[in-house]
């Protein structure tokens, strides 16, 4: 398939009304390896955080082989694209339709809970003819801190540490593997996020005196934005292979991750319109209710650059954006520093969409996203080294 080298091209050839999202398989496969590579356990993808089924098929060809999954559309999606999969329900909070479905229909087996109540619906969802299932992996979420990360996670599930004992109990009782898992909030910033957590998880496994099969430490990987520049993924690896090897569980315990985030987020970026401009304000014909969510809800800066012909002389100075949308909410404050000169009929790139971006597109106000276009350049920004092996050159000629 026709691939474009730089948004350059992609601006000049289509010259697009709708935005349009540059996607970048090779950078997806990037993270994917460096994931099982590096990673001292399993990788599941957290698929809410881009459920394209062709990143979720670059990610399966790449070698990735667990996903995490937290609704029945989500289950469905991945059992269709990757039909050999592993799926893990990690949402803590299901419907009892859709973990029979989940169960029954689509082999899935691993399921987590914060609660006894979970736990007898999970139980009782999962029975065959009033006979209990032999073949659950259960993992109970446990509270942890999100105060490293910049988006927390901290306050709608899990159970906290010194109240797990009877969930664990209860759980060990019915599954035929047990696991605690936690998610330390999204953007953690600092690897001592997860030591912190695995702390906890040793009081969990302390207080219930149970036996533990597989430690998940969740997602909240971070990824690289303006102003938001992450120690090695490496040091989050070694901060949690040194908690987990001090965990008292069995020599054959599980270590698994869920990583969303760091995983696509380099996957895509979008290439905007700007309608008009009013002083330090641009209109651009994505926004709040586009890929630009974060952008407008929590301040999220994603990077940008300017995509014209002739590169600009003018100084850099700081906009914020509208959305295409006549809501006040669509509105991006940034700031997003451009070139002075960027006028109406300019084109510019928002970097580091793959997660969290095009996943949260709405068709409100009869806006919606263009065409999407495989690229070959690199992402705006990048965590991963990128070397001849890992650029898209490299893995075009392998494929001939
Ligand atoms: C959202 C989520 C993830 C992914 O989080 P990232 O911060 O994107 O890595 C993983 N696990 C669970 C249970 C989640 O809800």
């Amino acid at each position: 398939m026709f691939k474009h080298h730089t948004a350059l091209s992609v601006a000049s050839t289509l010259r697009p009304s709708q935005p349009v999202t540059l996607v970048r398989p090779h950078a997806a496969r990037r993270a994917a390896r460096f994931f099982l590579e590096k990673f001292p356990g399993t990788a599941m993808y957290a698929v809410k955080a881009n459920p394209a089924p062709d990143l979720i098929r670059t990610l399966w060809d790449a070698g990735l082989t667990h996903y995490d999954v937290a609704s029945i559309a989500e289950v469905r999606l991945v059992r269709e694209v990757a039909p050999n999969a592993t799926l893990g329900f990690m949402h803590p909070i299901k419907a009892p339709e859709a973990i029979a479905e989940a169960y029954h229909r689509h082999g899935v087996r691993v399921f987590s809970l914060d609660s006894i109540d979970e736990l007898d619906k999970i139980v009782a969802a999962t029975a065959t003819n009033g006979v209990a299932a032999t073949d659950l992996t259960l993992c109970v979420r446990l509270r942890v801190s999100s105060s490293h990360s910049k988006l927390s996670l901290a306050s709608k599930f899990g159970v906290h540490a010194d109240e797990a004992a009877p969930v664990l109990m209860a759980a060990r009782q019915v599954a035929d593997a047990l696991g605690i898992c936690f998610h330390v909030g999204s953007q953690a910033m600092s690897p001592q996020a997860y030591g912190d957590a695995i702390a906890q998880v040793r009081a969990a496994i302390v207080a219930a005196g149970v036996t533990v099969d597989i430690v998940d430490v969740g997602g909240g990987f971070p990824s690289i934005y303006p102003g938001m520049a992450p120690a090695p993924l490496e040091a989050y690896f070694e901060v949690i292979h040194r908690g987990f090897e001090s965990l008292p569980i069995s020599y054959s315990a599980e270590l698994w991750c869920e990583p969303g985030r760091a995983l696509c987020a380099e996957y895509s970026s979008v290439l905007v319109r700007v309608e008009a401009r009013k002083e330090d304000v641009l209109y651009i014909n994505d926004g709040a209710y586009g890929a630009l969510f974060d952008a407008a809800h929590v301040d999220w800066r994603f990077p940008v650059q300017l995509v014209r012909e002739t590169a600009s002389r003018a100084r850099d100075m700081e906009f914020s954006f509208w959305g295409p949308t006549c809501d006040d909410m669509d509105y991006m404050r940034g700031p997003f520093v451009l070139p002075a000169d960027i006028k109406a009929g300019d084109y510019i790139e928002v970097g580091m969409l793959g997660a969290y971006g095009q996943a949260m597109r709405t068709g409100f106000n009869g806006f919606t996203a263009g065409e999407t276009v495989l690229m070959s350049d690199e992402p705006m920004d990048t965590l991963y080294a990128v070397t001849p092996e890992s650029s898209d050159k490299v893995i075009q000629l392998r494929k001939k």
